[in-house]
């Protein structure tokens, strides 16, 4: 089994790389729900947005989203907007359990979520 994420990352499993660095990759989602649809994903296998907290990867949040905001400014969603969206655990929708934030955009989002 093994996890999708960590294969992607470990170069085992494909995806389309937009940016890396020493603590995270962004790729394109394999199902884009937006003309705009990234992952932000941290390099070490982190399950949850609730397991960061209490530990040494408390500022890893902090920096996916600045590497989000950053990525949209730089792909042009800056004036427009866009959404940036954690999914947490079942009701949150989460289906990958590797930590990672999804940036949106390229159209209008919908309020509330679904
Ligand atoms: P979640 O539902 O956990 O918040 O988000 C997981 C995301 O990963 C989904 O949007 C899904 O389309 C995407 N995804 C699942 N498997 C793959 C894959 O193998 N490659 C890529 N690039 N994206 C994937
Ligand atoms: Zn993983």
């Amino acid at each position: 089994m093994g996890c999708i994420f960590c294969n992607i990352i470990e170069g085992k499993s494909k995806a389309e790389f937009v940016y890396h660095n020493d603590e995270l990759v962004v790729i394109k989602d394999a199902f884009p729900r937006a003309p705009v649809h990234l992952l932000v994903i941290s390099r070490k296998h982190i399950p949850t947005l609730l397991d960061v907290i209490n530990d040494a990867d408390v500022d890893l949040p902090g920096k996916m989203v600045t590497a989000a905001v950053k990525i949209a400014n730089d792909v042009g969603l800056s004036e427009k907007g866009f959404r940036l969206v954690w999914n947490v655990r079942t009701h949150g929708g989460q289906t990958v359990n590797h930590i990672h934030l999804h940036l949106l955009g390229g159209r209008q989002m919908k309020w509330p979520p679904g």
